[in-house]
């Protein structure tokens, strides 16, 4: 099976260009946000730039596509912004059910106040908000669209694989599945620059019942040091994490068949580009 490599970029001209942007770089996989993602907003599409951007995504053989949510979202609050949050992410939902979308991945959110290191569920009443909030999502989009958590680096919700898997636990539904990024795994204190390493945080996954939830990874360079808490994306190569950790990630027999998806900030500065692809592709083994 070939290698999925794709990158998060810029639906500027109607989403069907993002599928054109990243044949231009050399992917295979794509990710793109539905709308603006420092506002609410909430897309429609007509039927005709629907079947383009179907047609445009066979034609390119550019599969799968994920949208990423909105900054803005979260789901641990439960006035204004949490309505905006679940109402964004219906629309989101609905419009990925019509392009063929797979689904949507999300940072589920972060604490007003310090966060607790590890929540006592019973007490915290977030929790709850939390967990009905994406009972709600759940419910009222179609069927075939999954619901992504991405772990979070800094102090958000889902720093720890621990966390993600309570609350992937608590939801119970099919329809949610992880998305693992590099850089975040690494802020967090997690990194694998060996295959003995990598088996060891796969144990862990499975243990905690989340490696058949895996949907994809972000592979993305880190600015900030390792257990730093921060998780500022870099190039492949040029920051803290080190090729090591990419090549191990890349050829491990069980993670080869992942979409591998770039956020890195661009040789150029202008978001992810071909060469950051291109070195990724070097990595794999002939
Ligand atoms: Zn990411």
């Amino acid at each position: 099976m070939a290698y999925k490599f794709g990158a998060h970029l810029s639906i500027s001209g109607g989403y069907h260009k993002a599928l054109e942007r990243i044949k231009d770089i050399g992917g295979s996989c794509l990710q793109i946000f539905s709308g603006s993602p420092r506002g609410w907003s909430f897309p429609k599409i007509n039927p005709k730039d629907c079947q383009l951007f179907i047609e445009k995504k066979n034609n390119f053989q550019i599969n799968p596509v994920y949208f990423h949510a909105s900054y803005l979202v979260n789901l641990v609050d439960n006035g204004r912004i949490g309505i905006m949050s679940k109402k964004s992410l219906i629309n989101e939902l609905e419009v990925a059910s019509q392009l063929g979308i797979v689904g949507s991945i999300i940072h589920l959110g972060s604490f007003k106040d310090n966060r607790p290191t590890l929540w006592d569920v019973s007490k915290d009443k977030r929790y709850s908000i939390l967990i009905t909030n994406i009972l709600e999502i759940l419910t009222n989009t179609p069927k075939g669209v999954y619901f992504i958590i991405e772990n979070a680096g800094n102090r958000k919700i889902g720093q720890t694989l621990e966390e993600i898997s309570m609350i992937i636990k608590d939801i119970n539904d099919e329809r949610v599945r992880l998305c693992l990024d590099t850089c975040h795994l690494y802020s967090a204190g997690y990194s694998f620059r060996n295959n003995t390493e990598l088996n060891l945080l796969l144990d862990k996954l499975e243990k905690l019942d989340l490696l058949d939830k895996l949907e994809l990874w972000h592979v993305n360079d880190s600015r900030d040091h390792f257990n730093s808490g921060h998780d500022r994306h870099e190039n492949i190569g040029e920051g803290t994490i080190g090729l090591a950790e990419f090549k191990t990630l890349l050829n491990h027999p069980k993670m080869k068949n992942y979409p591998f998806i770039i956020e890195t900030p661009g040789f150029n500065n202008e978001g992810p580009d071909k060469k950051n692809l291109d070195i990724l592709k070097t990595l794999i083994n002939g």
